[in-house]
């Protein structure tokens, strides 16, 4: 069974708490951060996806379709406007998760501001879009045993005869030193070069926030890899192992969903 990304950051937070994600599969509320991720993230793909249909004109110009292409990429064009954003916005927007209708109303409307923070970091520069939410397995080999990690791309971009990541996050931004040392950007430094046939020379965390958006660039070279390989490997072995053992604090207890029924818990 391949393990995903989300497996092993939670089990690399807290062994517990993927015992109680994963194994014992104890369902859980979800919270208002998470709703609001996702619904980000649900526009951010429905806009990608635009992005992609709007380049397929110039590759499909033939005379008896000149009139039609014309047509269509003036239409996408418009469809492409911070406007139509925030339509996709809406539209995608999830109540679920939010203690009051109240409570949804002021995160929809914080929505729109991280919207146009998002526009505003998408228009400066042209783009040219190679992936939106694109899934991947990538089979990585340590001490001679095959680990299977799947995820997904939030966002695949062309330069040059590279490919740049983009994955899109709703927190508090992370530090350079942070960014510079993650695990998923390294899994996707691996994937990357795998399901493009292209090195990956740029992986991005964008933190949209409604007051700014910040851009926290980063590579990885080739001990980097090696390191994510052997840390992928330990944590994979543990989890094999069965070894559930909590490592409880205050930060990550308190914002854990099992807080309530963790006997380690330090909250
Ligand atoms: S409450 Fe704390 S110790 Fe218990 S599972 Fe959650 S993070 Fe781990």
């Amino acid at each position: 069974m391949p393990l995903s990304f989300s497996q092993l950051s939670t089990y690399k937070r807290c062994p517990r708490r993927y015992e109680f994600a994963f194994v014992k599969k104890i369902p859980r509320q979800i919270s208002a951060g998470e709703s609001f991720g996702a619904s980000v993230h649900n526009t951010l793909k429905k806009w990608g996806e635009l992005e992609e249909q709007t380049s397929m004109p110039s590759t499909l110009v033939k005379d008896q379709l000149r009139l039609f292409v014309e047509e269509k990429s003036e239409t996408d064009q418009s469809a492409l406007s911070l406007e139509h954003l925030f339509h996709l916005w809406h539209s995608s927007f999830i109540v679920e998760g939010y203690a009051t209708r109240v409570e949804a109303d002021i995160a929809r409307k914080r929505g729109e501001e991280l919207m146009r923070q998002f526009f505003d970091w998408w228009s400066r520069e042209p783009r040219t879009v190679l992936a939106i939410e694109k899934g991947f397995k990538q089979e990585i080999l340590v001490a001679e045993k095959r680990v299977t990690i799947s995820g997904r791309f939030d966002r695949v971009e062309h330069v040059g005869d590279a490919v740049r990541v983009i994955d899109y996050k709703t927190t508090s931004p992370r530090t350079q030193d942070e960014v510079d040392a993650d695990l998923q950007l390294s899994i996707y430094a691996l994937a990357a070069a795998e399901a493009f046939g292209r090195p990956c020379t740029e992986l991005i965390l964008l933190f949209i926030g409604e007051d700014e958006i910040v851009e926290r660039r980063t590579t990885r070279n080739a001990s980097q890899l090696k390191d994510a390989v052997t840390q992928i490997g330990f944590l994979a072995e543990r989890i094999e192992e069965g070894d559930y053992h909590p490592t409880p604090s205050v930060p990550k207890c308190t914002h854990c969903p099992y807080r309530t029924i963790c006997d380690a818990s330090a909250v």
